[in-house]
């Protein structure tokens, strides 16, 4: 029987699934992207379970445990309890999966804590045992982590600081709560500051195509716009103000920050470790704030290595 010495990390993503074989180390030795619909029937997620054993390919007897990153609130067992961004019937793809890799243990896991898990494994924030991931996108996603464990918490609402308070009776959030850390350093947010601080500057703003385009605002705060440069800085501020309340809740070694908007790290991460000094007590000052390093592939790394923890606990 051949050794079982090889992960499955699986990201679900709303278009895209993607799937690699990774190693007991985390080197990825081969991946996989499809495109996919909606996952609720029997035939797709069968279809989506197969394209998944293909980057397996001769080694599938050799796979221990398989993890999935998915897009929503995963509960303490395991189920999808609250996912606005995709169609996906969870238990169906682990029932899928399972006939695929017999005897594996299948192991969901939110995608923000997954990339979290990533990066503390091989990527911005390996070595650390406490971090805090965010993932800057047209959300505000997080991932805690404390001694090497995701924080999933009493509801799998651990990490849920996009959510958190940071402006008082402010912008109206889709979660319900107004004034939410999503709603000014999002790439919505960015989006929103930037039309405000036109408006009161009389700028005329520059193209964006659509309501979370944050682009064309970096490049225009590189040339010196002064609207752009305000709105940066206010997703600095209160990126900023958030973190240095985590920082002191739980004392992080490393917060990383990711996202489709890290891009931009160089141009805001600078005001967020400024304002982040000044607004924390001395024993927290000197925690690194740095950019995520996995990019794309820290979803299935971070996959792969829930499996790892979660297998061997079994
Ligand atoms: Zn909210």
């Amino acid at each position: 029987m051949a050794e079982k010495n090889l992960l499955v990390g699986i990201d679900i993503g709303g278009t895209t699934v993607k799937a690699a074989l990774i190693s007991m180390e985390g080197e990825i030795i081969s991946q996989t992207a499809v495109r996919t619909g909606i996952m609720q029937s029997e035939e797709e997620l069968a279809k989506v379970a197969q394209s998944i054993l293909a980057v397996a390919g001769d080694d599938v007897d050799r796979v221990a445990d398989v993890g999935l990153a998915v897009p929503g609130v995963v509960s303490p067992e395991d189920k999808l309890t609250n996912a606005p961004n995709i169609s996906l019937d969870l238990e169906g793809l682990m029932d899928e999966l399972a006939k695929v890799f017999p005897g594996c243990g299948i192991w969901p896991v939110n995608d923000a804590n997954a990339a979290a898990l990533g990066e503390l494994w091989k990527g911005a924030g390996a070595g650390s045992k406490n971090l805090v991931f965010i993932t800057l996108g047209t959300g505000v996603g997080c991932g805690i982590v404390i001694d090497g464990k995701i924080v999933v918490g009493a509801h799998g609402a651990g990490g849920e600081l996009g959510h958190t308070n940071v402006v008082e009776d402010g912008r109206q959030c889709n979660c319900g709560l107004k004034g939410c850390l999503e709603m000014y350093a999002s790439s919505r947010g960015l989006v929103l500051n930037y039309k405000e601080h036109c408006a009161s500057l009389g700028i005329e703003p520059v193209k964006l195509d659509h309501e979370a385009h944050a682009l064309p605002i970096f490049e225009a705060a590189r040339g010196g716009d002064a609207a752009a440069t305000a709105a940066v800085a206010d997703l600095a501020h209160y990126l900023a103000r958030a973190l240095s309340n985590v920082a002191m809740t739980i004392d992080p070694g490393v917060f990383v920050i990711g996202g489709g908007m890290s891009g931009a790290f160089d141009l805001f991460g600078p005001f967020v470790r400024e304002h982040y000094v000044e607004w924390s007590i001395p024993a927290c000052q000197n925690t690194q704030i740095l950019p995520a390093s996995l990019g794309n592939d820290a979803g299935a790394l971070g996959a792969a290595y829930q499996a790892l923890t979660k297998g061997r606990a079994r």
